[in-house]
């Protein structure tokens, strides 16, 4: 019987929208791949194309508690993204992110294995310097609404940057911009799903504010590359790096593309803005070009087309 040598791989918060994707690369480059989850936001379908695949796992867990595994590979995708989720129960999300890197880094330490942080552009808050470079230090209000989320994973940076000096752990960190795709949850609130789901649905699109603040949309796909690109790299890139794509829209141009794309009769209303939206946001994305040799390829135009296809075929379910 041949033994097989499959790099063991942990994806923390597997079952989510990113996470589902990268178990599935990492599935298919050959990985042996553990997805843990406790699914606060994400869904056991999202993976459960997977579960007849021997070299897959999925366990339930919540990475606030201590985990005992023997793995090579950590990526830490567990956290719920959006405003709507991770404002649901604020204490859990701060949790999550905070004593969830603890345990996480304490596993990586123990077992020796490498660990990416999905860190987010909202360390960055609502910036007053565009685009945003990695060695822009933020503007993030610490009692906000936001902040359990922002704050969270700014801890979190921290900590792993303190076991990085301290352990000399192989750390890298990923400062994810907004990312869309097939597998986002139709009732998670975020920008472009909402879009999409009302438009085929023939509601009005519910624009906050004016519709003039920006953000910068990546295609899932190009996203998974950057993350397991960054894995990949040598020991000394630790990050923070900047990944997203620098293509940046109005949240009105994001309505009418969509509306464009979906056709039907939905009309913008305007609703008021949440509190602490950030007014723009956009990658400066030089360092993940030099160091890692990526950057995205999918224009929002055809991310947009692959993204209203899933949504269409789970809608008419
Ligand atoms: P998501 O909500 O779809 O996925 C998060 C997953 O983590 C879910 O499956 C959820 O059930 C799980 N989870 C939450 N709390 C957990 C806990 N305590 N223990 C175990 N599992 C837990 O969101 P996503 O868009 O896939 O985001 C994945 C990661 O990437 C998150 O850490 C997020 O902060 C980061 N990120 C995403 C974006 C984006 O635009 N998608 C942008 C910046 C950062
Ligand atoms: N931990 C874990 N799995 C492991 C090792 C550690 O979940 O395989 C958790 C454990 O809960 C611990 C935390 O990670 O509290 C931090 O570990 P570390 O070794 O840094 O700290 P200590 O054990 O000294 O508190
Ligand atoms: N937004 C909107 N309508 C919606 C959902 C979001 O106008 O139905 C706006 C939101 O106020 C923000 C932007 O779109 O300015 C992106 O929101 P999302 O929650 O997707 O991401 P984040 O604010 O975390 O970047």
């Amino acid at each position: 019987m041949q033994i097989e040598n499959k790099k063991r791989v942990l994806v923390t918060g597997g079952a989510g929208f990113l996470g589902s994707h990268l178990c599935e690369r990492l599935l298919a480059d050959g990985c042996d791949v553990l997805c843990v989850d406790n699914f606060y936001s994400g869904l056991k379908g999202n993976v459960a194309h997977l579960l007849a695949n021997p070299h897959f796992e999925l366990m339930r867990h919540d990475v606030t508690f201590p985990l005992y595994v023997e793995v090579d590979e950590i990526y830490n995708l567990a956290c719920p993204a959006s405003p709507i989720y991770y404002q649901r129960d604020p204490v859990q999300t701060t949790k999550t992110s905070v004593h969830g890197a603890i345990n996480m880094l304490g596993l990586a330490k123990r077992t020796k294995a490498r660990i990416l942080q999905a860190s987010t552009s909202e360390v960055y808050g609502d910036p007053e310097v565009h685009p945003q470079q990695e060695s822009y230090w933020g503007r993030v209000n610490p009692i906000g609404i936001r902040s359990c989320y922002d704050e969270g994973k700014r801890c979190a940076e921290t900590l792993f940057f303190d076991y990085w000096r301290q352990y000399s752990l192989e750390i890298k960190v990923a400062r994810i911009f907004n990312t869309y795709g097939p597998r986002m949850h139709p009732n998670d609130g975020r920008v472009v799903s909402n879009f999409i789901v009302q438009a085929l649905q023939g509601k009005d699109i519910t624009i906050y504010g004016d519709g003039s603040q920006t953000r910068s949309f990546c295609y899932v796909d190009d996203m998974i590359t950057g993350l397991v690109h960054l894995m990949a790299s040598p020991k000394k890139l630790v990050g923070p790096v900047n990944m997203g794509n620098p293509d940046e829209f109005t949240i009105l141009e994001l309505a009418e593309a969509v509306l464009t794309k979906v056709g039907g009769k939905s009309r913008l209303v305007m609703l008021p803005l949440p509190e602490d939206d950030p007014k723009q946001r956009k990658p400066d994305i030089t360092l993940a070009k030099q160091q890692l040799a990526w950057e995205p390829d999918v224009k929002l135009e055809m991310g947009l087309e692959k993204t209203i296809e899933y949504f269409r075929r789970i809608l008419i379910k």
